[in-house]
């Protein structure tokens, strides 16, 4: 296999405190590997900007001024992680050979970028970065994380284990990903669904080195939940079962009521209890069947899911 062109895509909302020192790192990175004749001249960092309010945009512009081998995107408004690191992806494409996203606050190692390269070149299409631990992280971030991964399996949603947007993908990869349309965005579990030939590489994962996070707890529960809905249909059927469960258990209470009233002894009242039982079913059933209409009226719509207002990437391609 040839040298590769690689380039490393970043999305960034509000980053000023973290950017210099991660530019910085991976101009370093990518230097090295250009130097040992890795990855080709041609290979970038692409920052994509989320629609910070910071000075994030003019810090970008500034090292895409001063170094070719860096390049932005400005969306034109916040758009949130994945929308922003699909804009950076679908930039990318056609672009290079092989592309590596990672968060802006370097978190994920930026040394599992050598093997993540390795596999490329035996020929993988994708390749995971996967944390080895999670000790940096606290205690609840920890355990929700675990707990959602053991979810979205009994959901039948393949998903690779500790596995979060530190991943390679070759072009062919790209393109591929490119023909999936969702509105309702969640990487991670598309990748899997891409197919080819893919491999895992381990890393450890440090603590953020400045800023704090930008995913609140509000945000992570979103992602996760347009993970589930997006990806399973089971808690429809969850709740069709649920449904039927309760009715057979409110039909028994109304039996029990009429048996115990005919006998003449006074009676638990149960079929008020059923019925609010019901009402709570039907609550609920409604609310998860609003959820998946909702979907169906943002992906039906098929609005763009990001708009770049400038790029600033000069490819050094000449074809
Ligand atoms: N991010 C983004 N748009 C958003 C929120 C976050 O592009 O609306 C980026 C952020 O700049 C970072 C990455 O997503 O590069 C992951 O965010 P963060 O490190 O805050 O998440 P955490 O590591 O705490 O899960
Ligand atoms: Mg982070």
């Amino acid at each position: 296999m040839t040298t590769p062109i690689l380039y490393i895509v970043v999305p960034c909302y509000n980053e000023e405190e973290v950017l210099p020192e991660t530019s910085k790192r991976l101009l370093e990175k990518l230097t090295s590997l250009i130097g040992r004749g890795r990855v080709r001249d041609e290979s970038r960092i692409l920052f994509v900007n989320d629609g910070s309010r910071d000075r994030t945009w003019e810090m970008i512009s500034e090292l895409a001024g001063s170094d070719v081998h860096f390049g932005g995107v400005k969306l034109s408004r916040n758009r949130g992680h994945q929308n922003a690191l699909l804009a950076g992806l679908m930039t990318a494409k056609g672009n290079c050979d092989c592309c590596i996203s990672m968060d802006a606050d370097l978190q994920d190692d930026i040394e599992a970028v050598e093997g993540m390269l390795d596999r490329y070149m035996e020929g993988c299409d994708v390749v995971y970065g996967v944390r080895s631990s999670r000790e940096t992280d606290t205690a609840f971030k920890r355990g929700t994380a675990q707990g959602y991964y053991k979810l979205m399996k009994a959901m039948g949603v393949d998903l690779v284990y500790n596995h979060a947007d530190y991943r390679l993908l070759s072009d062919r990869a790209l393109e591929s990903l490119s023909g999936y349309r969702e509105v309702n965005l969640f990487l991670r579990g598309i990748i899997p669904l891409v197919g080819y030939q893919s491999a895992e590489v381990t890393y450890e994962r440090a603590e953020r080195f400045a800023g704090e996070s930008k995913y609140p707890l509000k945000k992570m529960l979103a992602l996760a939940f347009d993970g589930i809905t997006s990806f399973s249909v089971k808690p429809i059927r969850w709740v069709t079962l649920l449904g039927a469960v309760i009715l057979c258990l409110s039909m028994l209470a109304a039996l029990t009521g009429v048996i115990t009233a005919l006998v003449g002894r006074s009676v638990i009242n149960w079929t008020l209890t059923s019925v609010w039982m019901m009402g709570g079913v039907q609550l609920l059933s409604l609310g998860i069947i609003g959820e998946y209409v909702g979907k169906i009226y943002t992906e039906v719509k098929d609005r763009p899911r990001f708009i770049i207002e400038t790029v600033k990437l000069d490819t050094g391609r000449t074809e």
